[in-house]
């Protein structure tokens, strides 16, 4: 597979040279030069997920990794299931909430541990990643227990939930967690520090698997094609899906679908307050505004990082742009999102919420809707409780977890520090 730099049109790059990298020269993103054909969607979207999975990222990946390589990959990464549920008339959620971390994060981040592990062989490598939460939690996971790779994730110490803590710092292993005295921002810096020290850099071989990882991207693909396939084939002709959003890895995923040949009508990208997208969408002015903090904090981007990458779809598929209808959600709409959804029967959380209620907004007659769920409840257990004013039970994952020990070093956002530990793993 080729891929090249979207900054920098004659930097081409394999597959396993773009996951190495993460990114290209002068911070380009790696888009890749083909979209394959995948022969017949109908005998495709028949198949269970995980084989049909298999197919869909042969067909990026078979020649240059080999399909057997590629199969193994696709059924290590996804060992969880997922599912789609009928709301209401015309209206399904697909739930990517079941992983070992209950977010979406896991499709990708499963993957791109498979794909780091396999490139990197006999070579040692270290993920080095700052985490608000989510994050954090999927990549520390996705490693977890490889041979040939060790994980170490910063994040501000006493700011995020204790559960949430729980999840990824008491794993052990190959898993090194740090709890800085600071705010997420330090631990960005930190993590920026790591990377323009060069020589640390090549000493312990350093990756960040962040979100514009292009393996991150490709296993997102597949989820789209299980939402249409579990739709009654009678209500696939006009379909609308709704992508609650941030960095827009989700909504590029989606796109590709498309593009490989999944009969999705139109998109609706579905943002909190942090609205740079569908303000742009409606002035063509790409104007970001401070970042505001919201109930639906993985979705808290007012630069997203991943646009350029629609854009490029947007033209070499000669897309227009109403392809896309951008949508921002407030905090009480949120809120009433959430409510509508329970009087329905539907339990949800704020991230999810938001795309369905930008879907009830938007949805026409003759349209079939489906939105995406990006996190279990349970994640956002003291919102969806205050909101709700029910109970909300934790799943096996999480209750599993709240009793272990927090394995964390303690340390101050000091990069001699974090340098000093990183090289002592
Ligand atoms: C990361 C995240 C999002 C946003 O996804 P993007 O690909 O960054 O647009 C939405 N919801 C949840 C729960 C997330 O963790």
């Amino acid at each position: 597979m080729e891929l090249y730099n979207l900054k920098k049109n004659e930097q081409r790059v394999t597959f396993a040279q773009a996951v190495k990298l993460g990114l290209g020269d002068n911070q380009g993103l790696f888009f890749p030069s083909h979209i394959p054909t995948l022969g017949n969607i109908d005998e495709l979207l028949a198949k269970d997920f995980v084989s049909r999975s298999v197919d869909i990222l042969d067909a990026f990946l078979g020649d240059e990794l080999g399909s057997d390589t590629v199969e193994s990959m696709v059924r290590s990464a996804f060992n969880f299931p997922l599912a789609v549920e009928k709301v209401k008339d015309q209206t399904y959620a697909l739930e990517l909430t079941h992983g070992p971390t209950l977010a979406f994060k896991d499709f990708g981040a499963r993957f791109l541990a498979q794909c780091l592990n396999h490139l990197c062989k006999d070579e040692k490598a270290t993920i080095l990643t700052a985490t608000s939460g989510d994050t954090g939690a999927a990549v520390a996971h996705a490693f977890y227990g490889l041979d040939n790779i060790n994980v170490a994730v910063l994040y501000p110490k006493g700011k995020i939930s204790v559960l949430q803590e729980k999840l990824f710092c008491t794993l052990g292993k190959n898993i090194h967690t740090y709890a800085v005295t600071g705010r997420f921002d330090d631990c960005q810096q930190l993590v920026k520090d790591a990377f323009d020290d060069l020589e640390l850099k090549e000493a312990i071989s350093l990756n960040s698997a962040n979100s514009i990882n292009i393996a991150r991207l490709l296993a997102q693909i597949c989820y789209y094609f299980e939402a249409v396939a579990k739709v009654p084939a009678s209500e696939r002709k006009n379909l609308v899906v709704s992508v609650p959003s941030g960095n827009f890895g989700d909504l590029t995923a989606g796109m590709l679908a498309k593009a490989l040949g999944l009969p999705i009508k139109r998109f609706i990208a579905a943002t909190n307050l942090n609205d740079t997208v569908p303000r742009y969408l409606e002035t063509g002015e790409w104007a970001p505004t401070p970042t505001v903090a919201t109930r639906s904090n993985a979705m808290d981007v007012s630069a997203p990082n991943n646009w350029p990458r629609i854009e490029e779809l947007l033209k070499t598929q000669f897309w227009d742009k109403s392809l896309i209808t951008g949508v921002k959600v407030d905090e009480e709409q949120t809120v009433a999102g959430l409510k509508a959804l329970y009087e329905e029967d539907y339990l949800c959380e704020p991230h999810g919420a938001i795309a369905a209620f930008a879907l009830d907004n938007e949805l026409k007659a003759d349209e079939t809707g489906i939105f995406l769920c990006t996190a279990h409840p349970s994640k956002f257990q003291e919102s969806v409780e205050e909101i709700l004013n029910i109970h909300v039970m934790l799943p096996k994952a999480l209750a599993d977890v709240a009793d272990k020990e927090i394995l964390s070093l303690d340390i101050d956002a000091n990069f001699a520090q974090l340098r000093g530990h990183l090289m002592a793993i």
